[in-house]
């Protein structure tokens, strides 16, 4: 019977906690000591279900019963579905459980707002803290700070969690406004805040002492949802772009808005957002972070949305052509990062491998260089790639091209093993 309402609160609990998307371990230096349970090393649960979300963490809510009305959330206190909560023992119990069959490898804890800000987080800092001191619990735990809980409540969260995160939810403060009226940005901004100075000192103190204690060592994150409101890419990336510079963000999530609710201010039932939109911006937010990308070298004025068609680097790639070719031999680091076709690690073996002599097209083949992609944009060693009158636009062409040969090639291969 017990096992029954368990499994019942679970189906409901865990259903409502899909649509959060930012739940990826990465960061987490975690080590196993004491004998206990479980270890969180680097990357170690990233697992994404078919719809691109990820499900290798225990991902629930502790409930979804909230007192807020946001207008995209199924969550919201004015729609008409099961209710559930979780006690603090359950959630602790299922973790163990499901830690010591395998099935997980550490737990996503978010929930709707029972009371207020601090009685929920309260009960999410406790989960937390039991998981750790009395089941020595190893495992990486992902908790979701609620706005508007006391500094106090937010400091224990840091020292039992491996990330917290407080989701921004709609991009910009208009679009926030107009979706939950109820909730304000700077709620979201001060524990955000709170945190990025926290984190810095304790990893001030640790280099002092090692002894000091860890705070939230995989960092801060937030997820915006896109498509609930009308904003551009333009806009999303700016957002994203102003939130990793002033707190230190690891990641921010892109989760496109799954229409579950009739709403006049949401977009109507039968138009979700593109999976490609929710990856495009991923793959731009990639090349702010690692590739020395600016937002409006992405997307401006001229052009505020995405490509979907083509990624943002071979887009940027056909807007600047003038750019190119890049000699791979003699160009520096940062600007081989900005070829179609190159990746971080690419560009770095280049770097090295030429100081040994001048690379050609197998060489750079070897290198996990997509030639397919890069040969419009780069001369070499070997001889140069016939480009004298090609367009921007049949570049694109030849590529996508390319890669619905490459499709197709690879469908037919799939159709003819089975
Ligand atoms: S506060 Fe969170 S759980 Fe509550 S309605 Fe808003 S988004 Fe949903």
């Amino acid at each position: 019977m017990n096992a029954d309402r368990i499994t019942e609160k679970l189906n409901i609990l865990a259903d409502a906690a899909k649509y959060d998307v930012s739940c990826a371990s990465s960061g987490s230096k975690r080590k196993n000591e004491n004998k206990g349970l479980g270890n969180a090393s680097n990357g170690i649960c990233h697992s994404y279900t078919e719809d691109g979300r990820c499900v290798s963490l225990l991902k629930i809510l502790l409930t979804n019963h909230c007192i807020y009305d946001c207008a995209y959330c199924v969550s919201r206190k004015s729609n008409d579905i099961k209710r559930a909560a979780f006690t603090v023992q359950e959630v602790v119990d299922l973790t163990i459980n499901f830690y010591r069959r395998n099935y997980i490898e550490g737990l996503f804890l978010s929930s709707g707002i029972f009371k207020d800000a601090d009685y929920t987080m309260e009960r999410l800092v406790l989960i937390a803290k039991k998981l750790r001191t009395e089941h020595k619990f190893n495992g990486y735990i992902h908790l979701k700070s609620i706005p508007g809980a006391s500094d106090e409540l937010m400091h224990e969260a840091g020292l039992y969690a491996d990330r917290l995160s407080v989701n921004l939810e709609i991009p910009t403060e208009a679009g926030l406004k107009l979706l939950a009226p109820d909730k304000n940005r700077q709620d979201m901004i001060e524990p955000m805040q709170y945190l990025k100075n926290e984190i810095v000192l304790h990893q001030e103190e640790k280099k002092l002492f090692k002894k000091a204690p860890m705070f939230a060592p995989a960092g801060q994150s937030t997820q915006v949802i896109i498509g609930a409101t009308p904003e551009t890419d333009q806009q999303v990336l700016q957002s994203a772009n102003y939130f990793y510079r002033n707190f230190n963000l690891k990641r921010v999530y892109y989760s496109g808005y799954v229409p579950v609710l009739a709403d006049n201010r949401l977009p109507a039932l039968n138009t979700s957002v593109p999976m490609v939109r929710e990856n495009r911006l991923y793959q731009a937010d990639w090349l702010m972070r690692f590739y020395g990308f600016k937002v409006n070298e992405i997307v401006n004025n001229e052009q505020p949305l995405l490509d979907l068609d083509i990624d943002p680097k071979l887009s940027w790639a056909i807007r600047n052509l003038h750019v190119f070719p890049i000699d791979i031999n003699k160009a520096d680091l940062q600007l081989i990062l900005r070829i179609p076709g190159i990746g971080v690690q690419s560009a770095q073996k280049i770097v090295s491998a030429r100081s040994y002599g001048h690379l050609n097209w197998e060489q750079l083949k070897k290198l996990g260089v997509a030639i397919n992609r890069a040969q419009y944009f780069i001369t070499c060693k070997s001889r140069e790639f016939e480009r004298r009158d090609l367009t921007g636009t049949k570049i694109k062409q030849f590529i996508l091209a390319q890669s619905a040969s490459k499709y197709l090639k690879n469908s037919h291969t799939q159709f003819s093993l089975f």
